[in-house]
């Protein structure tokens, strides 16, 4: 599994459901974020990495001229609408379909690019496993980018190729993310960190120091970012951060947070705390500190659990079991939360021996769970 067997399978996938041959590829990596959830909406800084499992998606221009055609080994059937119809949220594809996140992508940029009703072919094939907080939807819609603008020829900057398709999730899949999943998928490098600033965009590779190994624990149970859970902690963000007249609470940092009301102070404590936190981990981690960054992993988890509640048993459930691990610096849950997955920062001497001590540690209620490695080293 990655790259070279998504795209081939994108490919192969083309070729069956159109019946000629794709003209471009293009893949895009999942990620897993070490520290800092729940932030990138409120400007905060964040400190992910690419996993190798991505999507990859193969085009053409369109077999049947002025229609957007879409298809994934993950879903059944082909998604067709007219091109012009597909320019509009909604309309060509229903909000939040599985089709929406590509087809909102082309959408973007053929406004950009002036070729609005244009005819194109898409065929996915992804490896991230879909709604578990690893961003199987950020992989497709920087797949499909790269693979449309190279169709068409056009040029995007990396950070302007992560908003347009930021942008093509918020107005056509109808989930309000924010900016780190395909600025990960955009700017990612295997084994480095990406510590990405979303107030400004600007961002640092930062190595993974070679001492540390990261794990992705597997709940085996999916979340649904579009549910309300989400949008309804960014919703109190944003209260918290307009009654303490900020533009986000990345501004916050010195604030007072004590005349809010509950809901909000948890979520302005949560978010100011959570920043906190990412940048104390940036420098532990050029210090080669990896202890301290485990106990920073291991505080983010206690906030997102109890201050801003958007863990769940299983998560919270296979955290312990990676901490019971012999060479676990820290673990939290990853993403949005509520399913899905969790990471944990391992001692590399110690990487060889984790899954089958994870396994152990994890038998008891948690049979779907597992553990792999994401950071670009096999564990032999
Ligand atoms: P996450 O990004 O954490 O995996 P999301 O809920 O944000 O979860 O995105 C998952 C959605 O993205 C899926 O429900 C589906 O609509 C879309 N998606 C993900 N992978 C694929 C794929 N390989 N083919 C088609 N659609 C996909
Ligand atoms: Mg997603």
């Amino acid at each position: 599994m990655g790259r070279e067997d998504d795209v081939m399978r994108a490919c192969d996938l083309f070729a069956a459901r159109f019946s000629w041959p794709h003209a471009v590829h293009g893949w895009a990596s999942g990620r897993v974020n070490l520290i800092g959830d729940h932030v990138d909406y409120q400007g905060g800084v964040v400190l992910p990495m690419p996993i190798g499992l991505g999507c990859g998606c193969a085009a053409g221009p369109g077999g049947e001229p002025g229609r957007v055609r879409v298809a994934s080994t993950a879903f059944d059937g082909v998604h067709a609408c007219d091109g012009r119809d597909a320019m509009t949220p909604g309309l060509g594809v229903p909000i939040g379909h599985w089709a929406s996140y590509a087809a909102g992508v082309v959408a973007e940029i053929a406004a950009l690019a002036g070729r609005e009703g244009e005819g194109v072919d898409l065929a996915l094939a992804g490896s991230v496993p879909v709604g578990s907080g690893l961003s199987s939807s950020a992989a497709v819609e920087v797949a499909v980018a790269r693979a449309v603008c190279g169709l068409w020829g056009v040029e995007l900057e990396p950070m302007a190729m992560a908003r347009l398709c930021q942008r093509a999730e918020h107005r056509f899949a109808g989930a309000p993310c924010g900016l780190m999943d395909q600025a990960t998928a955009v700017l990612g490098r295997s084994g480095s960190l990406l510590r990405l600033d979303c107030r400004d965009g600007s961002f640092q590779h930062v190595r993974l120091p070679d001492t540390a190994a990261v794990f992705v624990l597997d709940t085996g149970g999916r979340h649904v970012v579009a549910d309300g859970a989400y949008a309804a902690r960014r919703a109190a963000a944003e209260r918290a951060a307009g009654a303490l007249g900020v533009r986000t609470l990345r501004d916050a940092e010195e604030v007072d947070l004590s005349g809010l009301p509950d809901v909000e102070r948890d979520a302005a404590t949560h978010v100011t705390g959570e920043i906190r936190r990412v940048e104390a981990a940036c420098d532990a981690f050029r210090a080669g500190d990896l202890g301290l960054v485990g106990r920073l992993m291991d505080a983010s988890h206690a906030s997102l659990r109890d201050v801003y509640r958007v863990s769940c048993p299983e998560l919270d459930a296979v955290v312990e079991a990676a901490r019971a691990a012999p060479g676990v610096f820290g673990a939290r849950m990853t993403g949005a939360g509520f399913g899905g997955c969790a990471v944990a920062l391992v001692d590399a001497r110690a990487a060889g021996g984790f899954e089958g001590a994870f396994r152990g540690a994890s038998e008891c209620g948690l049979s779907r769970a597992t553990a792999f490695r994401v950071d670009g080293t096999s564990t032999g």
